[in-house]
Parts: structure tokens; sequence; C-alpha cells
């Protein structure tokens, strides 16, 4: 805008100093126009286009910015969690129907997809917060013999309550009366057992993150035959006709499991459980979009709860997470963070359990800063990015590099032959990257950001 404001300012003193002179003008330019607009009507807007496109080149630049905010699609993988449930029981009550298990991988699926009915529910200051995992679950095809299953299994035993003081893993040994594990590593085992103790419904349900997971204390990881879920069997489903005391009724919407197959996941309390502790907001669940929260809720949706004070940007407990302790009518929601906290869960610690499904994803590419002489954009075809050279200077032998934010390359170098080059950004996730240009000499002629965002 430099030049024109530049003429503007100057045309501005022209005027003031010819009032002053009598009202006359030096330059017969104003005239001239206004001559030929009586004669071609329509002349000066036409100027005024054609300038602009020829004198000031920056704002076709601008124009063609617009087009720069563009829908894109990549690559994205869902990841596919065979589930086996071990359904122990002593009295033929705990021995629950078929339908509150499927009915619990429905639960699992609507909530980690974010197809739950009551994300409308989500307040508005978390709205952009709240993220689809892309883990869904499944019951288990075939058992570790290879051999057709449901992925149900049914086991009378003499235990009448797995509750003690404490948690104990003995429903995971068929020697204390529970009943072994199928292998860990390929299988999500979910344990189904009455967790009373001393007739008391207190404990609904738990799990452990995957062993060496950084989200635990490195002396206290649990791995092999205690990897898994346990849930108590009044919790199972939703609806589930046995959740009869209040507790219960407040835990009713199969989201115990979902709570549990977050910390399975590596998923911390967003309070990060030190709520007896004097500096209860200095640790965090290490999510960085859940916000600082110094006490778990307890079994109830208090929306003005805000424990911990941030010094920017203060925000509320998210009491409508599901790693809080809310009731199940109060949560509705993973966030981002958490969704990458467990993908990545699955890809480092359990990467034998999921079955991979590639899927095409729609999302937004936006443009961050425009050059004269080179343009880096979407093409309207989607799912491409253009680089084009409009200064012929640079057109000798240039090669493009494209990293991620922590530096690592995505796309390695790759000479540009011509001036107009296309890139398929499909096997791009969505993220900030960094398109470098070099020269032969390896010197960097232009690099430049780009954003590719998920469309939710
Ligand atoms: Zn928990």
């Amino acid at each position: 805008m430099r030049k024109l404001l530049l003429i503007t300012f100057s045309f501005f003193v022209s005027i003031i100093a010819f009032s002053q002179i009598n009202e006359t003008e030096p330059c017969g330019q104003r005239e001239l126009i206004d001559q030929l607009e009586k004669q071609y009507p329509g002349f000066k807007k036409q100027m005024d286009v054609d300038y602009l496109k020829t004198v000031h080149p920056k704002v076709t630049i601008e124009s063609r910015k617009k087009k720069i905010t563009d829908t894109i699609y990549y690559y994205d993988t869902i990841y596919t969690i065979p589930v086996v449930f071990h359904v122990l029981y002593s009295v033929p009550s705990e021995n629950i129907n078929d339908s509150l298990l499927l009915n619990q991988i429905e639960v699992l699926n609507r909530d980690f997809r974010r197809n739950n009915a009551d994300s409308v529910n989500t307040r508005a200051v978390f709205k952009s917060r709240a993220g689809d995992i892309r883990i869904q679950f499944e019951l288990a095809k075939i058992d570790p013999n290879g051999k057709a299953t449901n992925g149900i299994i049914r086991k009378p035993t003499s235990v009448t309550s797995w509750g003690s003081n404490g948690v104990n893993n003995n429903m995971k040994y068929s020697s204390a009366g529970g009943n072994d594990n199928w292998n860990p590593l390929k299988y999500m085992n979910i344990w189904v057992c009455d967790l009373t103790f001393k007739n008391n419904d207190g404990l609904l349900g738990f799990a452990y993150p995957p062993y060496g997971h950084p989200s635990w204390g490195g002396t206290s990881w649990v791995g092999g035959p205690d990897q898994g879920v346990v849930l108590h069997y009044k919790v199972v489903g939703r609806n589930n006709p046995l959740a009869s005391t209040p507790l219960l009724a407040a835990a009713n919407n199969g989201r115990v499991a979902v709570h549990e197959v977050g910390h399975f996941l590596g998923l911390r309390h967003t309070w990060a459980d030190d709520q007896y502790q004097f500096n209860k907001c200095s640790l965090d669940d290490f999510i960085d979009d859940t916000p600082l929260q110094g006490v778990g809720s307890n079994f109830d949706c208090n929306k003005n709860l805000n424990t911990c004070i941030e010094p920017t940007n203060d925000m509320p407990d998210m009491v409508e997470n599901y790693m809080d302790y809310s009731t199940h009518q109060c949560q509705n929601l993973f966030t981002k963070h958490q969704a990458i906290t467990m993908r990545n869960a699955l890809t480092d610690f359990r990467k034998d359990l999921p079955i991979k499904t590639e899927i095409i994803v729609k999302a937004r590419i936006y443009d961050t800063i425009v050059y004269n002489e080179v343009l880096i954009y979407p093409v309207a075809a989607q799912s491409k990015l253009v680089i084009e050279l409009r200064n012929q200077d640079l057109l000798d032998n240039l090669s493009v590099e494209i990293y991620n934010m922590i530096g690592q390359p995505v796309l390695a170098n790759q000479t540009i032959v011509k001036n107009f080059t296309e890139l398929s950004t499909m096997k791009f996730p969505p993220a900030t990257y960094i398109v470098i240009l070099r020269n032969p000499e390896g010197k960097v002629v232009r690099n430049k950001k780009i954003v590719i965002d998920r469309v939710d």
C-alpha cells in the first residue's frame, strides 16, 4: 500500500496548495479524466482497476491470497483396537448380559470419535479444544490360537468380590480365581467383575498406562499380564440396570470405561491427582489444552469451578473432560492434545495393538506470507501444493524441502525443474510446516511457513 498512500498524500497537499493560489490547476490531468469519463462512461472506474493491476501488483497478490485459504485432503489413520471381555461371576447377576457389553463398545466408539450427542453441551470456551481421537474399538474376532471368537469370555468363580483395601490384580490370573489375559500386546483385555469391598461400590474401575509411558513414574511401571482395564460390573454399558445408588447413577453412561481407556492410553486425571499438595496448581496433566486444575470434581457438574487461576487466559475447570471426576451426564469431551497423547501412546508403546485403516480427511490450508517472486499455495483442485516462481532470476535449479516444526524433513530435497511445481500434500497430517527453497549452492533463497489445519 505504500506507493498508493504516497500518491494520495501528495494529491492532498496539492489541493491545499491550490486553494491558496486562486484555485488554479497547474496540470490538466483531472480535467482530462473528467472529459474522458463524459465521453466513455465508466472510464474512471476502469482506470482504477487497470491502475491497481499494473502500478500496484501487490493488490493482485492480495486477491490471490484469498484463494489460498482452501480445502485440501490428507491421509489420516484410524486405529481400531480389538477388545476381549473377561466376565467373572460368582452369582448370576454379575454375569451381565451381552447387550451391555456390546453397548459398552458402542459408547467407547461414540466418545472416542466425538459422535456423542451431548457434545453440544461443551461450553463455547472449550468447543475448539474438543477432539476426535480417531481410535475405535471392536470385539476381537480371532482368539490367540487363531480360532473365531465373539470376544466375550464368561467364567464362573468362587471369588465373591475382587475389591480390597486398595487395588489388586487377582482377576487377571486364573490361579487366583480370575482369568488369564489374552496377549496384551495384541488385545485390550477388559475384566468385568464385582469390585465391591465390604459391600461398598467405591471402586468402579482401574487401568495402567503403557509400560514405559512418561505419564507414570519410572519406578512403578506396570507391564505384562496386569495391562488392561478392570470395570465394576454395575457400570458397564449405558443405563446398566444394576446402577442403583446415587454414585452409580452418576456413572451410568458407560463412561467409566471411557475414562479407564484414557488411562490405558497414557492420560492422567485433569487435576493431576495433587489435590492435597500446597502447590496443587503447579503440577499439571502435561496436556496443553486442558486448563490448570487443582482438584477433581466431586461427582457433580459445577461449571463455576475454577480451582487454579492461570496467569494469562484464565479458564474455568474443564468439568466436561472424561478424565475429571464429574458426573457422566456432565462429561462430553477429550481434547485435541489428549488425542495426540493417546495416539502417540498407541504408536510408541502399544504399536502391535491397533489395526490401522487409512482414510482421506478434509482439511484446510492457510497461507501466511505471500512473496512477489514466490507464491506457495494449494491449487483449487485440492491436495496439492503449488510453488510458483515469478522472478526469472530464481528459476535456476532451485530445490524444495519441507520440514515439520520439530525440524524433521517430511519432504526431502527435491529439485524444481519448472517455474510452476506441484507437490502432493496427501501425506501431510495437519500441522505447521516450513517450506524451504535453496539455490544450487545450498543457500536458502526463500523459507515460508504453511499451516495445514483439520476441519472438524
Ligand atoms: Zn482415573
